[in-house]
């Protein structure tokens, strides 16, 4: 089915300050203003970025969204920041449970289903990651892996909830290391996660869902990623952080 929803969605993580964090925004957005996508394009930027990277993107063609929120919905959390708080940038994606969130920061399953459920209640679109280690893959446990965070931090949602999901593949031992997932490595576990979603929220919603590969995704290998029939996009963190190589991907719907 490719009639869902394609997207491609940029991460630029714990870079470029905000000069050069709008700068950017500015030239892919009239990157694609002039050369209208074939996919739904989005960047998620850091916090500080997101208000004044709202002022300057068309967001019917570029989409933003932050690379976190808080757990909590207000309140003495220090340092932290809540979802009203970024929808109410202009914002309208989180991409939630990023596996540098789960090493790093300590983000928990239970977490992370906080997180999900006040980003939805706040009206924001989740890109919910998941993936398995290096060491769960050479276990043949990456199934039963992704299975339980999915089970553990999204299954619990209703139906109308679900809509709001995307969902991003990012096996740990491809991002940021120039390893990719062989193109059939990623359709195999998309296909997979497709047919676990169908169990819980069954076979139309399951064919509804866009699901993402991320993990050292390029305009060189975004079009045989991007053929196969349970890729929908990807999430892309390295080569979002340059115009060209950015709408390079994008362009791979073309
Ligand atoms: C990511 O961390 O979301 C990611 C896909 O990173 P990279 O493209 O740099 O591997």
């Amino acid at each position: 089915n490719k009639m869902r929803k394609k997207i491609v969605a940029g991460n630029w993580k714990m870079n470029m300050n905000l000069q050069d964090g709008v700068a950017l925004a500015k030239e892919i957005n009239e990157a694609l203003v002039a050369d209208k996508p074939n996919c739904g394009v989005v960047i998620c930027t850091p916090f500080i970025h997101l208000a004044s990277v709202a002022q300057v993107l068309d967001q019917n063609v570029v989409g933003l969204g932050a690379e976190d929120c808080a757990d909590k919905e207000k309140g003495a959390f220090t340092g932290e920041v809540s979802a009203e708080m970024v929808k109410s940038t202009g914002a309208q994606y989180v991409i939630l449970g990023h596996s540098e969130r789960r090493q790093y920061y300590g983000e928990t399953a239970e977490i992370l289903k906080d997180k999900v459920q006040l980003a939805l209640k706040n009206g924001l679109k989740v890109i919910f990651c998941c993936g398995e280690t290096l060491e769960e893959r050479e276990g043949n446990k990456q199934n039963e892996v992704v299975k339980a965070e999915l089970a553990d931090s999204v299954f619990n949602l209703s139906a109308e909830e679900w809509k709001n999901i995307i969902l991003a593949y990012e096996p740990i031992w491809a991002i940021g290391t120039g390893k990719t997932a062989t193109s059939d490595q990623a359709e195999e576990m998309l296909a997979y996660i497709r047919s676990t979603v169908a169990e819980k929220y069954g076979k139309e919603a399951a064919e509804d869902t866009t699901i993402l590969y991320g993990g050292s995704c390029k305009a060189s290998n975004a079009p045989e990623l991007f053929s196969k029939p349970n890729i929908d996009g990807g999430l892309i963190g390295g080569a979002s952080l340059k115009a060209a190589d950015f709408k390079g991907i994008i362009d791979a719907w073309k």
